[in-house]
């Protein structure tokens, strides 16, 4: 009993400590493996091979094969729709890294993650905080929100512009085990007909490989990804370069979060100009080191992927404004920087499209710029 009475304090303590930190909620999951996971991974290995190389989903989603001392997940939630984002940011730059909600010891994140594990370990726990442990699970799991079919967690009162971060520990805190379950009104699609890649396939089911989002930081930059972004999807990307929040801006419960009238960020106020697409198109390796990477932190590892997304871009919604730039990035040293210019140019096309695609044929030595210049003088 005696024992008993003791966690159940621990457990309001550490409630306490995590608020004061400035998480939305704390909740507490059993460690029991997520074996709707496994079967989700082994069904679509296609889609999730990558993830087995850079992230070892498979393995943490049975927490005890990652920590075998493991007796509880503690769920904590950040809600990061609390400061208005600029509309020159948003449609390019997903809400959740406009949030910054990195973890590194520099930024302010990776701060409150830092303090709260110290807060566990000086209360005698261990603790694994370990970014592949299933974190929109453990969140369900311990009660704190349901699956929307747009796959991601809604909390009530907040809607899905929350993160949920997932520690396991070996103490024994009470985690509960609720059921997966979702929420969404039974005639309610929207999301999945929003979609502008087909990536929502189903219900509850996203292929990652048409999902602009992991087309964004994972084509090409992350090991095990596809090294291309396929010319259907290009199309399909709009002005995003990072990340993609269709699936959640349309969804009814998140209608009222957005439409709320919040204070702005002054920081992502300041830093706006820095991200048109004119300028991370050509951007060189200092600006991209002291203006773009403290917002996008490390995920997108070499600038000529920002680069190539912001020439996709571009060619998406930018009309023949963009050729100019264009027409400079076309003679950018990466290839790669090249050949999605070239794309780009294509897209958009006209007389002035054609001339500047032949052009750049007539001096253009490597195979693979040659090669998209070619298709896209095709399209033409
Ligand atoms: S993030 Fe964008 S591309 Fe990915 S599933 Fe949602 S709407 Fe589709
Ligand atoms: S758009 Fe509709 S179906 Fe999709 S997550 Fe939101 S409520 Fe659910």
């Amino acid at each position: 009993m005696k024992a008993r009475v003791m966690a159940v304090s621990l457990k309001g303590e550490i409630e306490e400590y995590a608020l004061d930190l400035g998480f939305d909620g704390v909740g507490f999951a059993a460690v029991d493996p997520f074996t709707g996971l496994t079967q989700a991974l082994r069904e679509r290995e296609e889609g999730y091979r990558w993830t087995e190389q850079v992230l070892q989903l498979n393995r943490a989603a049975d927490p005890r094969v990652v920590m075998p001392a493991a007796r509880t997940l503690i769920v904590l939630l950040y809600d990061y729709h609390k400061l208005s984002f600029p509309a020159a940011l948003l449609g390019k730059v997903g809400r959740v890294y406009l949030a910054r909600l990195y973890p590194g010891r520099t930024r302010i994140f990776g701060s409150r993650l830092r303090l709260f594990r110290s807060f566990l370990e000086q209360k005698g726990m261990t603790v694994e905080l370990r970014q592949t442990l299933p974190d929109r699970q453990a969140a369900v799991r311990a009660g704190l929100g349901t699956f929307g079919r747009n796959t991601f967690v809604h909390f009530p009162g907040r809607g899905s512009f929350v993160a949920p971060v997932v520690m396991a520990v070996d103490a024994e805190l009470g985690g509960v085990f609720n059921e997966v379950g979702s929420r969404c009104p039974e005639d309610c699609n929207r999301c999945i007909e929003a979609c502008p890649t087909g990536a929502l396939y189903e219900p509850f089911k996203i292929d990652p490989l048409r999902c602009i989002s992991f087309q964004t930081y994972c084509a090409g930059n992350v090991p095990g990804c596809p090294p291309d972004i396929p010319p259907e999807i290009r199309e399909k990307m709009g002005s995003w370069v990072y990340g993609c929040d269709i699936c959640q801006e349309v969804c009814p419960r998140n209608q009222s979060r957005l439409k709320q009238k919040l204070p702005s960020d002054p920081y992502l106020k300041k830093i706006a100009p820095h991200f048109t697409l004119e300028k991370l198109l050509n951007m060189g390796e200092d600006y991209y080191r002291a203006r773009v990477q403290p917002l996008l932190y490390g995920y997108i590892w070499e600038k000529k992927f920002l680069q190539r997304n912001a020439a996709i871009a571009l060619g998406n919604s930018a009309g023949e404004a963009a050729l100019p730039h264009l027409s400079r990035s076309l003679s950018d040293k990466e290839p790669l920087v090249r050949r999605y210019s070239a794309w780009a140019v294509g897209r958009i096309g006209g007389r002035k499209g054609r001339a500047l695609l032949e052009r750049h044929r007539g001096r253009e030595n490597d195979p693979g710029v040659l090669a998209e210049t070619g298709a896209a003088l095709e399209q033409l």
